[in-house]
């Protein structure tokens, strides 16, 4: 489909544009559903360096995908140049573990930057009475689609907290279809690991059912958070969500949003996206309100794969490598 794509734009520039075209490379994004954080990212990303478009010859586009876990395949069968993929499963996929175990450790990943944080959302029909992760048993669950992010989160979530999954009646549909589903009554409860404020918990809040976001704490879930250091304690902020039930903040677990590529992937492509996005920060932070938090410093942490050295030029030259966990500068 890309590969007709750019046979179409490179026969439509033959006739219409200037011969500059031709030294042009078409990057594509992969992102996740329209309505979260994921989407919006590759197209913020993608408008700072197509603004550079004839400096650097290359021009970005943007993919709505599964999420994390098909990015970074995509990216490592160079099916996608760029993806965004939240950092446990950046840890898990170079590391060969979760959906890597059967392949082993994917050493080809790439480390671009972080970028958002992101929280494992549990959102229920206040009808379901579910209040606690515990309260699930027995209800109708979206646990999210398989290649996404949330997947695996949501098992994690559910263990720790002690319920198996055969004790509920588990979806794996892709986060954009789940408000729908919760609005029709026809699941009670969704999973989202996912950036805030975003379209979809909006979406799913602002119907006519009544909706709850659920906190995602207990002991099990401190436990949780001990084995795992990818994970850490985060917090929805309920003033993103006015016409939820909840009126307090809500505790959660967190990852974050990082820019993956593959080691394939030329440095000068990579170089050039990482200095758009760095040196024109402050304009970037303006394309999201969940870009609010970022830093130069908090991009460069939550890391694992070693950081592609297209990127690492960048660094060096910004003085951005003291940020830098030095297992991952080779
Ligand atoms: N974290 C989700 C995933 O990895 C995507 C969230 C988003 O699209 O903003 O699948």
């Amino acid at each position: 489909m890309k590969r007709l794509f750019i046979t179409l734009c490179l026969i439509f520039f033959v006739f219409t544009a200037e011969s500059t075209v031709f030294g042009r490379t078409y990057v594509t994004i992969g992102t996740g559903g329209v309505t979260g954080v994921y989407y919006p990212t590759g197209g913020a990303i993608s408008r700072m360096v197509n603004k550079k478009s004839k400096e650097y010859g290359i021009k970005a586009t943007v993919e709505s995908t599964g999420g994390s876990v098909y990015n970074i395949n995509a990216v490592l069968s160079g099916e996608l140049e760029f993806g965004v993929a939240q950092s446990d499963r950046q840890y898990q996929a170079y590391n060969g573990l979760a959906e890597w175990s059967d392949k082993g450790p994917q050493k080809d990943l790439r480390a671009v930057f972080s970028i958002h944080p992101e929280s494992i959302t549990l959102i229920a029909s206040q009808k379901s009475g579910v209040k606690s992760v515990a309260a699930l048993k027995g209800k109708r669950v979206n646990i999210g689609n398989p290649g996404s992010g949330q997947l695996q989160n949501s098992k994690d979530v559910l263990s720790a907290s002690g319920v198996s999954l055969n004790n509920l009646h588990t979806e794996q549909v892709k986060a954009v279809e789940a408000p729908g589903l919760l609005q029709d009554e026809k699941i009670d409860a969704f999973f989202y690991t996912v950036g805030h404020p975003n379209g979809n918990i909006k979406e799913a809040t602002s119907g006519r059912i009544k909706v709850r976001i659920i906190p995602i704490t207990g002991p099990g879930i401190d436990v949780l958070l001990k084995k795992h250091s990818y994970y850490a304690k985060a917090v929805i902020p309920a003033k993103f969500y006015p016409n939820a039930v909840d009126k307090d903040d809500i505790d959660s677990v967190g990852v974050k949003a990082t820019f993956v590529a593959s080691k394939n992937l030329s440095d000068e492509i990579v170089y050039a996206v990482t200095k758009e996005v760095f040196d024109n920060l402050d304009s970037f932070k303006k394309l999201h309100p969940a870009y609010a938090v970022l830093t130069r410093e908090n991009m460069l942490q939550g890391l694992s794969a070693p950081i592609h050295p297209g990127a690492l030029k960048y660094y060096k030259e910004a003085d951005l490598v003291k940020y830098i966990n030095p297992a991952l500068v080779q």
